[in-house]
Parts: C-alpha cells; sequence; structure tokens
C-alpha cells in the first residue's frame, strides 16, 4: 500500500506485512512528522451476540 504523508506529501511503500498490532507508526524521514498506518482489516469480527435476559419479576 502506499501512504502520503499528510505534512509534506513524502510518499512511502508500506507492505500490509509489516503492519504489526492495529496499526503503524514512524516517522517522516524529510519533515519529521509522525505518520500513523492503521492496520487493514483481515478477519471478521465476531458478532455480537445480544443477550437476551429474561426479565423476570420479582
Ligand atoms: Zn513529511
Amino acid at each position: 500500500m502506499i501512504v502520503f504523508c499528510e505534512e509534506c506529501g513524502e510518499r512511502y511503500v508500506i507492505e500490509a506485512d509489516e503492519i504489526k498490532g492495529s496499526a503503524m507508526i514512524f516517522i517522516c524521514r524529510v519533515c519529521n512528522d509522525i505518520i500513523r498506518i492503521p492496520a487493514p482489516e483481515k478477519h471478521h469480527k465476531p458478532e455480537e451476540k445480544e443477550k437476551n435476559k429474561a426479565e423476570k419479576k420479582k
């Protein structure tokens, strides 16, 4: 994937495999701005099942 520095427009080519965890952060070599790249979502989120609570009258 290609990432642009928001400050100076420098272009970086980042491999998705380089992103560890939920995001990757590095510093632009041109302007020293901090560039944050969120990891691409590969896996499905588990469906949240709402527990149907049977309301019982006390
Ligand atoms: Zn920059």
